[in-house]
């Protein structure tokens, strides 16, 4: 990758291109990622893949901050990676698997510049990746994994029959005898590996010690190729870290490697909604309040009841909850008539025109740059000093936070009984985890406690926790219309 990465950077002619030769055919589903990508992608490519590669890492700490069990966390990751990185075995059909592992490694790689940056990002980034490993491994088609595993050298040497019956007294203790013990003895194969490799299983006991060797029972392997999996990663970050200046000098590539890292920092993966498209429909100023009420999460409603009660908005939070109607569906004149409304108890008709007008008209692209803007993702609000989000904001006054959050959500259910729940996750600073469990327990009537937003997805963005609320209760009046 560095190589890559030295060789765009050597190569760039001014466009978009990021220039890398080989093909970067991949055999197998799984990989350890020994072969950096060396083809050509473009930075768009370089960024989504890397950041569609995020939001499954950051579901899998979200698991982890969420105590899900394996089960429950292979479930969601798998999931997950249907809808943003699937990787099918050889047999699919009908289906670009090359295309799919390329942007699995390329995302991969990507990554490994983001993260290789400081030793608190690179354990976190080999711990997630070693969890998306697993979890692959576990659920690939046996045949494919076993192709795999006998095209990698690990190290590992098979015990012959002479030496496993020569030290039969000692092994048959790591065997699980479902029949009788000598036909499971029989029956299971052993491996040896030098004992430093595998550190977990010898803590565990779970290993026969001799002549500085482990004799690993077959079932065991799997930990095998795990250790092997994470040494090799936090190897290669190693290596990725001290190489990291020549990508530093790109300033293409710089910024993408920074606010992906932030994300991770945060546990937060992305924009949910890359565009400033909106994704409602027929919302009109009158609709609003109503909609506070039902669907917008802390931050937005929290704006929202302070543009009640004072008739006003500063800067910030005027911009943040503009961008969040707007994208939520209020058209430009439904904007202007919202705004004009809202500021009427403190602002005259023609201060209006003249402070906020503009403005308005700006954030929907009809005015000085004629950019439509995109509403603020939970990333970018976690770090607004200003209209930000209220679980970073609040964190520091506990009493605050808990009062804004039962004022603005009992009416749907949530409890004094759920505060502590909430308030672990804010102080673990997984602001968005305590989001999502706000949103499961005020829509209990149709998301299951760890399912968050759909299929374990945790909040990413204000826009989505709305439409998502949207969705679900336009989903439960079809139902009961069916059932009348
Ligand atoms: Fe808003 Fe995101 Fe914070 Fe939830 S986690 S309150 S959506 S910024």
């Amino acid at each position: 990758m560095f190589q890559a990465a030295k060789q765009s950077k050597l190569q760039q002619d001014g466009n978009d291109d990021v220039f890398f030769v080989d093909n970067g055919n991949t055999s197998y589903r799984l990989s350890l990622y020994d072969q950096p990508p060396l083809y050509d992608v473009t930075v768009e490519e370089f960024e989504t893949s890397a950041l569609d590669r995020l939001r499954i890492l950051a579901e899998i700490e979200s698991s982890a901050a969420r105590n899900r069990s394996w089960d429950e966390t292979k479930q969601v990751t798998i999931t997950q990676c249907g809808k943003y990185l699937p990787l099918n075995s050889n047999s699919a059909s009908g289906i670009d698997i090359q295309a799919e592992r390329r942007k699995d490694q390329l995302g991969h790689f990507v990554l490994r510049l983001a993260f290789c940056r400081s030793e608190e990002l690179r354990r976190r980034f080999t711990k997630a990746e070693t969890t998306l490993f697993k979890i692959r491994f576990e659920s690939d088609d046996s045949n494919e994994r076993r192709a795999f595993l006998n095209s990698k050298d690990f190290n590992w040497i098979s015990v012959s029959k002479n030496e496993k019956d020569e030290y039969k007294g000692q092994l048959q203790h790591f065997i699980s005898a479902k029949m009788d013990l000598d036909t499971a003895f029989n029956n299971e194969a052993f491996y040896k590996v030098k004992w430093t490799t595998i550190p977990d299983l010898v803590e565990k006991r779970k290993v026969f010690l001799k002549g500085g060797y482990a004799y690993v029972p077959a079932r065991e392997q799997a930990s095998i190729i795990y250790a092997a999996f994470e040494e090799r990663l936090e190897a290669a970050l190693l290596a990725t870290s001290r190489a990291i200046p020549l990508v530093d000098e790109d300033m293409r590539l710089n910024p993408i490697l920074d606010n992906l890292a932030q994300g991770f920092i945060a546990g937060v993966p992305s924009d949910w909604v890359a565009s400033a498209e909106t994704t409602g429909e027929g919302i009109t100023a009158d609709m609003v309040d109503s909609l506070a009420k039902q669907h917008f999460p802390l931050c937005m409603r929290v704006l929202h009841q302070s543009l009640r009660k004072d008739h006003h908005l500063k800067h910030f939070g005027r911009l943040h909850y503009g961008l969040f109607l707007k994208v939520l569906g209020l058209s430009i004149d439904e904007a202007l008539a919202f705004w004009r409304k809202s500021f009427a108890g403190g602002s005259g008709s023609d201060k209006f025109d003249k402070e906020y007008r503009y403005n308005i008209r700006h954030s929907f692209g009809l005015e000085g740059r004629r950019m439509n803007y995109p509403a603020k993702n939970c990333l970018q609000l976690h770090s607004a000093h200003e209209a930000g989000c209220p679980y970073r904001q609040l964190e520091s006054s506990p009493e605050n936070l808990q009062s804004a959050l039962l004022s603005s959500y009992s009416a749907q259910g949530l409890t004094i009984n759920d505060l502590p729940e909430i308030m672990a996750q804010v102080k673990k600073r997984s602001y968005h985890v305590a989001c999502t469990r706000v949103f499961e327990i005020t829509h209990a009537r149709s998301v299951r406690k760890g399912e968050g937003l759909r299929d374990g997805e945790s909040v990413t963005h204000p826009n989505q926790y709305a439409a998502r609320s949207i969705e679900l209760e336009k989903e439960s009046k079809e139902m009961e219309v069916d059932f009348v």
